[in-house]
């Protein structure tokens, strides 16, 4: 269960930590675009059998690429002191008999029961482990959905898990335009269609048993773009965004704005319900769950 994070100041600077980080993902995809290899064939197979593009377990990252984005993180983890300067010096030391490759596809694949087992074996933090996992591998996999744009059908695809990686959601939003829902991936960044009432998660469409709930009471209602959808068939939860309630220049940025709606993590979890994708958000507060 989570921690919550400690008082505004706190929050504020996780915020400018994460806007640093997620800004040097930025520069390093732009930078990194060309060395992306995909076989063509395989991904026009897996698109004709309505399959997602991409098997998280079996893309191949250059470990030297893996080096260069993780060295370029480094500076932003000493500024913001997020975590200990001996536990970061300590996974400088041991990442090459560690592989970074072998860390990131450990996170791709959820199997923090081998990331947990990894931290022990090296004797190392964990949430620092979480952290590093996840940025590098989201970096690359965003590379390989920024490749792949265009290559599912968009208006045909209407499973509730990813067209490019075959995760489930992490968030989604009301379209500003028509209100329409969109569904984002945490793990790759895209953004694909799908049905007002239904879960994503499990498929179910009885809207008897799929709800909503706002925070901050009832008088704030009409104008917070905040809320959480939950299903109560499956018990799990997925926050969502109304565009159409956020400032009109106001650029929807769903890897930030994860990290700012933690709140609502921790008020779903309270009211019973689980996310499938939370322990993505790494912070030391919380660390793996
Ligand atoms: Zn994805
Ligand atoms: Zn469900």
């Amino acid at each position: 269960m989570a921690k919550e994070i400690i008082g505004q100041k706190e929050k504020t600077r996780y915020w400018q930590f994460y806007q640093e980080i997620i800004g040097t993902r930025s520069a390093f995809k732009n930078q990194h675009q060309k060395d992306i290899k995909t076989d063509e064939e395989i991904i026009k197979k897996r698109s004709k059998e309505g399959k997602h593009l991409i098997d998280k377990e079996k893309i191949e990252i250059d470990e030297k690429l893996l080096n260069e984005l993780f060295r370029n993180f480094i500076p932003i983890l000493r500024k913001y002191e997020t975590f200990d300067d001996v536990e970061i010096q300590d996974l400088e030391q041991k990442k090459e008999k560690i592989g970074l490759g072998k860390l990131v596809m450990s996170v791709l694949v959820g199997d923090l029961e081998n990331l947990k087992s990894l931290a022990q074996e090296h004797n190392l933090n964990p949430d620092l482990l979480l952290f590093f996992g996840l940025n590098l591998g989201q970096t690359f996999l965003e590379l390989y959905a920024q490749k792949l744009k265009g290559k599912f059908d968009q208006e045909n695809w209407l499973k509730g898990s990813c067209p490019v990686c075959g995760s489930f959601p992490a968030m989604e939003k009301l379209r500003r335009e028509d209100g329409k829902r969109v569904l984002w991936c945490g793990f790759c960044g895209t953004q694909w269609h799908y049905k007002r009432i239904m879960c994503p998660f499990c498929g179910n469409e009885d809207h008897n048993s799929l709800r909503y709930f706002f925070t901050g009471g009832d008088s704030s209602l009409a104008e917070n773009p905040f809320r959480v959808d939950v299903c109560d068939k499956c018990k799990k939860y997925i926050k969502t965004i109304d565009e159409r309630k956020m400032p009109e220049n106001k650029i929807l940025d769903f890897s930030l704005e994860n990290i700012n709606t933690l709140y609502l993590d921790i008020l779903a979890q309270k009211e019973g319900y689980e996310s499938s994708t939370y322990w993505m958000i790494a912070t030391p507060e919380k660390g793996p769950v």
